[in-house]
């Protein structure tokens, strides 16, 4: 049900075989640990959470939450004797969004029925929060663009960053900023990293990270061109949906093969982060995406 790797002493990540390959990642020191990120379901955060407290005999003392969304954030009820951190946004959007919305999941899905949103206890907002867990140093830092609260987690001694939703094999920028997000990259590609553990997908190794930066830069950049290009036309959603995901430079199999629907959203997205209006599709096209927009509304990734 997930999967488990051991970046380096005392790191480890989780990835998730049932949810679009969402990962969270553990640090252990000799007395607690620290959980980054919990994931979709109930039953994987307490597969995590039975890792570190029975096989590895530590309590979780401190639980990070890279960004608000469901798939990071819903299962900070799994650790009741944790104080949990995260972005001052995140702690918002939780209260503002995460609730309302848990209540309605909690009526079609018995694997919540007794799940609550835990806000966060401890918040920052700029700058560096450094957090000491046995021989490990945790810098946690703003890394927005994907949603403008998420944060990356830096194992110092290790060079391992948790980077969040700011490293996706595919970028997603639906809930964020796409300017952001290319400042994000830029600046995770000179940390001199060792691994990247992405808030969804395979772990980036060092040989790799320079080629992963520079194919999510370009696909951003793609998505920015075909965006523009389509807002020259009458019916740019008409334009906009003839341009698919290998288009811009990726695979349409990346995120358990989400990765044509997530770009779908992007295009639209973006065309209303840059022009404020949503794409036009000509009347013909119109009543073909009378269900696409009934599903906007399932904004976990
Ligand atoms: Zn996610």
């Amino acid at each position: 049900m997930i999967q488990r790797e051991r970046i380096a002493d005392n790191v480890y990540s989780f990835q998730s075989d049932l949810y679009a390959q969402v990962t969270a990642g553990a640090v252990i020191g000799p007395n607690w640990g620290v959980v980054i990120d919990t994931l979709a379901l109930p039953e994987e955060t307490l597969a995590i959470r039975d890792f570190i407290e029975q096989e590895l005999g530590v309590p979780v003392r401190y639980v990070i939450n890279t960004h608000y969304h469901a798939d990071h954030a819903w299962g900070n009820y799994f650790f009741p004797g944790a104080t949990v951190l995260a972005h001052k946004l995140c702690r918002q959007w939780l209260e503002e969004r995460g609730i309302p919305s848990i209540d309605s999941v909690r009526k079609h899905n018995l694997a919540f029925r007794n799940v609550k949103i835990i806000l966060p206890q401890i918040t920052f907002t700029d700058g560096l929060v450094g957090l000491r867990v046995g021989k490990k140093t945790l810098s946690l830092m703003p890394m927005p663009g994907h949603c403008a609260d998420n944060v990356a987690i830096l194992v110092e001694e290790d060079r391992v960053l948790f980077a969040g939703d700011a490293c996706m094999p595919l970028p997603y920028i639906v809930d964020g900023d796409i300017d952001d997000l290319t400042a994000s990259l830029k600046k995770v590609g000179r940390m001199g990293l060792e691994n990247i553990v992405q808030g969804h997908g395979d772990i980036i190794l060092r040989g790799e990270i320079e080629g992963y930066i520079k194919d999510n830069l370009s696909y951003l950049s793609a998505i920015r061109k075909a965006v523009r290009k389509a807002s020259r036309r009458k019916y740019p959603l008409d334009i906009l949906d003839e341009v698919t995901v290998e288009d811009c430079g990726k695979s349409r199999v990346l995120i358990g093969g989400l990765a044509e629907e997530l770009h779908r959203r992007n295009l639209r997205a973006l065309y209303h982060q840059m022009f404020g209006e949503f794409p036009q599709a000509s009347p013909e096209e119109e009543e073909d995406y009378e269900d696409y927009e009934d599903d906007e509304d399932d904004e976990e990734e």
